[in-house]
């Protein structure tokens, strides 16, 4: 169902704290949950690894594809324990977000204008700067499909240097997150970034089918639901999960049958 909320009225959260921000994406439906904040001091992440912490600001704090949550009382207790945690939302049918992710440090610019010049459009839509000066085009997911998570290819495209998407299984930080940058060249001290709404009258479009046709040659199938789930959108989750058991059973039946069936 399409959120009626355009990218003026989000860019508000661009200023306020991150648990006001995660109450209101919560408020439209898109579970959140809490990522390592950074030391404004320092640049080291929050998360166990600290200053040898390759992304800073981004792992997140708790089992995110089972915790991610639309529950306002979690979301207190939770930035109560880490009142300067990163907001993270889950993409895919978890949210019904999918997620084009544009680096243009990878060039996802030109790529960008190199898809669209092949009659792969970009519909105008809620859309937010990164901290690197990127931007996530945020999409409706169609419904009912699963949507891969991909890095710098997809299938029925091919290579998208810079252009990610992030679908099913897949999380995206949000404002008003802050990250760390490349630190200062003349003084080494750490410089950040901040993720921002733009403020567009644009809302929520629909995902170009070119970001979410077909599935790359090496998706990886999560662990299926506990099969108490009982929600429809949980229960094609759980079928897409076990496709890979049936086609080994089908195999093993074929097997047996060759055994016994032989002169
Ligand atoms: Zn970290």
């Amino acid at each position: 169902m399409p959120v009626p909320v355009t990218g003026e009225q989000l860019a508000v959260l661009n200023g306020q704290g991150p648990l006001d921000a995660a109450l209101a994406y919560a408020a439209l439906g898109w579970p959140v949950f809490p990522v390592a904040p950074v030391d404004l001091a320092t640049g080291h992440c929050g998360c166990k690894k600290s200053a040898a912490c390759e992304e800073p600001g981004k792992h997140p704090l708790v089992h995110w594809t089972e915790r991610a949550t639309t529950d306002a009382r979690q979301l207190r207790d939770w930035w109560h324990w880490q009142p300067h945690a990163n907001v993270g939302i889950a993409t895919g049918q978890a949210s019904g977000l999918v997620v084009v992710d544009i680096d243009p440090h990878h060039e996802g610019d030109l790529t960008r204008e190199a898809l669209e010049a092949a009659g792969h459009a970009f519909p105008p839509t809620l859309t937010a700067r990164t901290r690197s000066g990127g931007w996530h085009l945020f999409y409706l997911a169609p419904e009912g499909r699963r949507v891969a998570n991909t890095t710098g290819s997809l299938a029925g495209v091919g290579s998208t240097p810079g252009i990610d998407v992030r679908g099913d299984r897949g999380y995206i930080i949000v404002a008003p997150s802050v990250r760390p940058t490349s630190p200062d060249p003349a003084t080494g001290a750490p410089r950040f970034g901040r993720y921002e709404w733009v403020a567009s009258d644009d809302a929520l479009a629909g995902a170009p089918g070119w970001a979410v046709v077909g599935r790359p040659r090496h998706q990886v199938l999560g662990p299926p639901l506990p099969s108490h789930c009982h929600d429809p959108q949980v229960s094609r989750t759980t079928l897409v999960g076990h496709r890979p058991l049936r086609r080994i059973d089908e195999e093993s039946a074929e097997k047996h049958q060759r055994r016994y069936s032989r002169p």
